[in-house]
């Protein structure tokens, strides 16, 4: 059995409609603060789903999890909070979630003998880029609350594997993109801060603003590597295949080793959508490091993942999806 927390949200749903067909049983850990009920309740269509609603700041909520599930064998760690601005504003609510939600988890996975874990983690734990595409070599200085939040869970993992012998698998997410090919579940942010959905979402009232076009990139817009969700859930399977055959911790970088600017993205949506799509020119949103490309060759070598769709399937799938949520 395999424990998802944050599997109402954007990426666990995919990872769990990805393990549902596979035949997996899956619990659902969420407290639904940003996931969606409605998304359990398709995912439930499609296999063995157990969903229980609860907090992971509260040792016994996830405690339980573990005491009435005594057949969890691994587990893949979504839940937290994840806007960068935010996080600048109120770092006390990214430590006090994001790492103190993850120390409980790990105590509660110790106590009941759980020793695998395939965590979230985020290009943001690189900081400013030194070279481009990063690799996993680069250093680590994040420059928010956010990167270093997931940085601290990686190195807390690092320790509880000498200590405990507590085998993870971090997987470092560039752009997540994209939504799933039969829309049956998608992005679902309230507000939505993402750049594909935003401009999607634009209309005459409400145009869609470009953050900054003075960067040192190719048009002047920010360049960043868009990996479809879809090929993300993948990369997750096989990170749990990798722990079940008894492979040491590990953390790989997950995007495709293509960089998109903003202008292009803009003009990939304005394809799809086959209309033009209102634009605003605005100044830089703080924190953007011009260009984040990742380079995948790890994962592609070591967990034998291959990305296999691009940047225009991403936005095909966001495209699709979009118009359910509009219903
Ligand atoms: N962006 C933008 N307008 C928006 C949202 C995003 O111009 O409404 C830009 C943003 O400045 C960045 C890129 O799009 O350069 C990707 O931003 P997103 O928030 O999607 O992801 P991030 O790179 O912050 O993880």
């Amino acid at each position: 059995m395999i424990l998802v927390t944050g599997g109402a949200g954007y990426i666990g749903s995919h990872l769990v409609m990805a393990l549902l067909e596979k035949g997996e049983n899956v619990i659902v850990f969420d407290s639904l603060e940003l996931g969606h009920i409605e998304t359990i309740e398709t995912l439930k269509q499609y296999g063995t789903l157990k969903f229980i609603k609860g907090n992971l700041k509260n040792l016994d909520d996830i405690r339980g999890v573990f005491m009435s599930n005594k057949d969890i064998d691994s587990v893949v760690h979504f839940a937290a909070y994840s806007q960068v601005a935010e996080s600048v504003k109120n770092p006390q609510k990214y430590y006090y979630n994001n790492v103190y939600g993850t120390l409980n988890l790990l105590n509660a996975m110790l106590e009941f003998g759980v020793k695998k874990i395939v965590f979230s983690s985020t290009a943001a734990t690189y900081g400013e880029p030194v070279y481009t595409p990063i690799d996993e070599k680069h250093p680590q200085n994040p420059i928010n609350p956010y990167g270093n939040s997931k940085l601290m869970i990686e190195r807390i993992m690092d320790d509880y594997d000498r200590a405990y012998g507590l085998k993870s698998v971090r997987l470092r997410y560039f752009n997540v993109a994209g939504a799933d090919s039969k829309s049956r579940i998608g992005e679902w942010h309230e507000p939505e801060t993402h750049l594909i959905p935003n401009v999607l979402k634009a209309t005459k009232d409400k145009s869609f603003k470009m953050f900054g076009t003075d960067y040192d990139t190719v048009d002047g817009t920010c360049v960043r590597d868009y990996i479809n969700v879809e090929d993300l859930a993948k990369a997750h399977i096989l990170a749990l295949e990798y722990l079940k055959n008894g492979s040491e911790t590990n953390y790989f970088n997950l995007g495709t080793k293509t960089g998109n600017s903003v202008k292009e993205v803009f003009a990939v949506c304005e394809e799809v959508k086959g209309s033009k799509i209102p634009l605003e020119i605005c100044p830089r949103r703080e924190g953007d490091p011009a260009t984040l490309v990742a380079d995948n060759s790890k994962a592609k070598e070591e967990l034998n993942w291959t990305p296999v769709n691009d940047l225009k399937y991403s936005v095909k799938t966001a495209f699709e999806w979009e118009k359910v949520l509009n219903k």
